[in-house]
């Protein structure tokens, strides 16, 4: 027997009866950002693999263990991006799109790739969503930008949010925190996984994103950032937080979270959502005012946030979507003849309206045709035959009333608008 081709391990198909759900999500998360006044960028799925080691960080574990790289036939280095960000702001770059605008307030949503370890809630193919917005280092621009994150939960009546915000400085704020953190690490360092030990001399502000209790322990009792913030950061920290009271929106402040990516400063954030299991982070995202200038455009403070549509899913009730895939009418054919007419009927009557018409397409007894219609719980039934073809007529029944009346062929379009 020949084995069957299945579908690559941590990828998902999409089938008929997901995919309603996933059209409406998707319409709600373009309107929704489109209100806020952010527009819609869309970039290629595949860059230059130096991209998103520049941007992301050669340390990080997306980078070094999780891109889905190759070398093209021209010999050229291409990765199927693992985030947006960095193909947003190459795209604010080589478009000198601020040149345009003093703020670029955009948004997106499509597929990411990475190869991490399958599990609920994680996929090696998955839909992001996001909004960047360039050109603002105003504390207002980050308390924004949680809030429509916030708020775009909580519109979809999810409960259970929760919130957190740190700060993790501008640069020279965190040279003395990194030292110190450094240092008291290194007190530990026989107690520290390799990875941790690795990060140690390449990146020691992720170890405090550790999920290995023994570390959490110790990274309890680790140097606090939040400590070393100069007045600046603290004073912006501090409007966040106070704009962020001022929309009613809850957080907590959480000072182990840094964020995995290299390039944040300032502000991080991350919504979490407690029925999700093990991956229970809704969304995560901050300010990278280094960004755009690392990668060669000119200096422009920025932030955003990056969404899991998958888990955005699995955190609201579909069922409170109102989603109706009914169909509004059916047309019975009976024998040959009918069936042109029921094409050209269903035709019509699309055009004039924005009903579902479907007719048989599997030349079945009447009988089975109405078991269609009732299955589909079709609004309308229409039945056309030979007797009704002589008469220039057809048969209307309203399923809900059970009424069935004969209505003139050229008068259905009318009968029907
Ligand atoms: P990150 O930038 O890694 O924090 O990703 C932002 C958001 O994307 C996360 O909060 C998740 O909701 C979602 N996400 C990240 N990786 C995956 C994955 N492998 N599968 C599904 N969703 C993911």
């Amino acid at each position: 027997m020949k084995k069957n081709i299945l579908n690559i391990k941590g990828t998902k198909d999409i089938l008929p009866n997901e995919t309603l759900v996933w059209r409406y999500l998707s319409d709600y998360i373009h309107e929704f950002f489109r209100q806020h006044g952010y527009k819609e960028i869309i970039n290629p799925i595949f860059e230059d693999t130096s991209l998103f080691n520049r941007s992301i960080g050669k340390e990080t574990d997306i980078v070094s263990k999780e891109m889905y790289s190759w070398t093209d036939q021209g010999n050229n280095n291409l990765t199927l991006r693992p985030e947006f960000t960095a193909s947003v702001v190459r795209s604010y770059i080589q478009h000198q799109l601020g040149k345009q605008n003093a703020l670029h307030k955009l948004y997106y949503l499509g597929d990411a790739f990475r190869r991490e370890r399958p599990q609920k809630g994680r996929f090696r193919q998955f839909r992001q969503f996001g909004i960047e917005a360039l050109g603002s280092n105003f504390p207002e621009q980050d308390a924004e930008i949680i809030s429509i994150a916030y708020k775009l939960y909580h519109s979809l009546k999810i409960q259970n949010l929760q919130l957190k915000i740190n700060s993790i400085g501008s640069k020279e704020s965190r040279i003395l925190y990194k030292n110190d953190l450094k240092s008291y690490l290194e007190k530990y360092k026989s107690d520290l996984t390799e990875t941790s030990r690795y990060r140690l001399k390449t990146n020691p502000l992720r170890i405090l994103d550790t999920k290995v209790d023994f570390e959490k322990e110790i990274i309890a009792d680790a140097p606090v950032i939040l400590d070393y913030l100069n007045s600046e950061d603290k004073e912006h920290f501090s409007y966040v937080k106070d704009f962020l009271k001022q929309l009613n929106i809850p957080y907590e402040i959480d000072n182990k979270l840094v964020r995995g990516l290299d390039y944040y400063s300032k502000t991080v954030f991350e919504i979490h959502h407690g029925s999700l299991g093990g991956q229970n982070a809704l969304c995560g995202g901050g300010r990278y005012d280094y960004l755009v200038e690392e990668l060669g455009g000119p200096s422009t403070p920025a932030i955003g946030f990056a969404a899991g549509f998958e888990r955005l899913l699995m955190a609201a009730d579909s069922s409170s979507f109102g989603i109706n895939s009914d169909a509004d009418i059916y047309i019975i054919s009976l024998g040959k003849n009918a069936i042109g007419y029921s094409l050209d009927l269903a035709a019509k009557l699309r055009s004039n309206s924005n009903f579902i018409v479907v007719t048989d397409m599997l030349q079945k007894t009447m009988k089975s045709q109405m078991k269609d219609a009732n299955r589909m719980n079709c609004k309308y039934m229409l039945i056309i035959g030979d007797d009704e073809i002589s008469k220039n007529i057809i048969q209307v029944k309203n399923m809900e009333t059970g009424n069935q009346e004969s209505v003139d062929l050229s008068n259905l379009i009318k009968y029907f608008s």
